[in-house]
């Protein structure tokens, strides 16, 4: 085993999360992250491709292999590029496969895995592999497929299944092709959105006599496994990544701070300076919103329910209001609460033209944009993702990427905040993997601190920072073991 990963032996160690009652149905039919719209901009396949749907395609790679289904195989190099690009900013997968070099601490894993499937989760996934690991791939999300990433890995020989476009028939038959297959049973999954694990219990669940574990991404996922667990029917342990400090502290944050100018500024050229800016929720999401916005010059108010989140909107100088009263002067309105209903129509229709309006939060509910597609008011697409809903007196308001995710659909995000949730993933599925009988039980845990700052210590190389380390005398002074963790779990960042 990795010396690093020798993760906490003992049991106090790990804090397994309260249980929650989960927001939604298992019993939907497809989740709303795999319709979320997802960065067209950040795949660069070929609009010249036939419409033959890749199922009925007989393809088959430069081994001879025909074990997936990928738009065009012949795109492979095009994919291996992309992925070459991202592995310069995901340095801590690379270390990973470097240090597990001989070790290998996945080997005889089996992982299906459902994730959006992108260069930076190609690099996860030869990641995955280089340590020992077969993997079985498909999309958790019907429009996020790089295409020539999938055919990239398709020809290293991943089973892929996924491409860019699939109907919800396509995408079922996708999750279906990487579980269901005669002499290969799954032992670890991998899931962002919780379809596939849905997917499992619904039609394979003596799968889960030899799964080892669930390692989960999403929040509505987390939910859903929270959910399981709370029902008595979580047959496997499952770890929580969603809510782990180097997920919810980065990617949430740092992720947004760093895309959400870009998504406005590609969909709509804005310039932020002076301008007026309402961002609803001060949480992760909106203060990386808030701080990007501020740093350009723009004016920003912020809109919340929490007093303490709203307190530190206050002491980091922002005008904190209800959304009713600046709606009517703003120029730009952005949501990132995770709610519903956040902007009603009566906020738009008292709008000022060209006010633009989008999300940042994870599900298409927080505007209500059904409220839009009314008899009287215009729809015009005006660019890719742009549209200006027109009411009878001319006013526009400019809809983006309509209520879905703006930096997912318009955007890109930057590679090296993946890095950092690709690397707690992994960590999660070696932890899981190895872990000794009795170490988990069928539950939902969050990932032990150890490895959360095991992950940040992977990621610190790339800025060449030099940690401090406790002396003898201070470590005893502190009650810490000079080789972490570092803080209790309770320790908020
Ligand atoms: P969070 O819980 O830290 O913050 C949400 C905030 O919204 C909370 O402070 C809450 O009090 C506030 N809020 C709730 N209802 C409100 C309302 N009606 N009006 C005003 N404020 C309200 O969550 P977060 O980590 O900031 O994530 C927010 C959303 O963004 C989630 O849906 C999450 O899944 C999503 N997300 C998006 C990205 C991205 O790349 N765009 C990244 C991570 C998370």
């Amino acid at each position: 085993m990795l010396e690093q990963i020798q993760f906490a032996d003992d049991m106090q160690e790990f804090t397994k999360f309260p249980t929650k009652t989960g927001r939604r149905s298992l019993s939907r039919s497809i989740s709303q992250s795999s319709t979320d719209s997802y960065s067209s901009a950040a795949s660069y396949t070929d609009s010249s491709d036939d419409e033959v749907s890749p199922r009925e395609k007989q393809q088959t790679n430069s081994k001879g292999s025909s074990n997936f289904c990928v738009k065009n195989i012949k795109q492979a190099e095009f994919g291996r590029r992309e992925i070459e690009i991202a592995e310069q900013d995901m340095s801590a997968l690379i270390s990973l496969r470097k240090r597990a070099q001989g070790e290998k601490p996945l080997a005889g894993a089996k992982i299906v895995g459902c994730t959006h499937i992108t260069a930076q989760t190609a690099v996860l996934i030869e990641t995955l592999c280089a340590l020992g690991a077969q993997c079985r791939w498909s999309a958790c999300n019907i429009y996020s497929t790089q295409n020539e990433v999938a055919a990239a890995l398709a020809e290293a020989g991943v089973a892929v299944f996924a491409w860019k476009g699939e109907s919800e028939d396509d995408f079922w038959w996708c999750i279906d092709r990487c579980v269901n297959v005669d002499g290969w049973q799954a032992n670890m999954i991998l899931d962002d959105g919780g379809d596939l694990t849905h997917w499992v219990y619904k039609k394979y669940p003596n799968v889960f006599k030899k799964i080892r574990g669930i390692v989960e991404e999403s929040v509505t996922g987390v939910h859903r496994l929270y959910q399981l667990s709370k029902a008595g029917k979580l047959c496997v342990p499952a770890m929580n990544v969603n809510d782990s400090v180097t997920k919810q502290k980065f990617d949430n944050l740092y992720c947004c701070r760093e895309s959400i100018l870009d998504g406005l500024k590609r969909t709509t050229d804005v310039m932020f300076g002076g301008k007026q800016v309402v961002v609803c929720g001060y949480g992760e999401v909106g203060k990386g919103c808030c701080a990007a916005l501020k740093a350009l010059g723009a004016i920003v108010y912020v809109t919340e329910i929490d007093p303490i989140c709203a307190l530190q909107a206050c002491m980091d100088g922002f005008r904190v209001v209800k959304l009713s009263e600046v709606i009517r002067q703003v120029d730009v309105v952005i949501t990132c609460t995770g709610n519903k209903n956040v902007v009603t129509r009566e906020h738009l229709d008292r709008m000022k033209n060209s006010c633009i309006v989008c999300n940042m939060g994870h599900s298409n509910t927080e505007i209500d944009v059904t409220s839009l597609r009314t008899p009287e008011l215009t729809w015009e697409r005006v660019r890719s993702q742009v549209d200006h809903v027109i009411w009878p007196d001319g006013k526009r308001v400019v809809l983006l990427a309509e209520g879905r995710l703006l930096n997912l659909s318009c955007s890109t995000v930057p590679t090296f905040v993946l890095s950092i949730t690709a690397t707690t993933q992994a960590l999660a599925l070696i932890e899981l993997y190895n872990a000794p009988e009795g170490r988990y039980k069928q539950d939902v845990y969050l990932l032990p601190k150890k490895m959360d700052e095991y992950v940040a210590s992977l990621h610190l190389p790339s800025f060449d920072a030099h940690l401090t380390e406790l002396t003898d005398d201070q470590a005893k002074y502190l009650g810490l073991n000079k080789n972490g963790p570092f803080k209790p779990n309770y320790y908020r960042y």
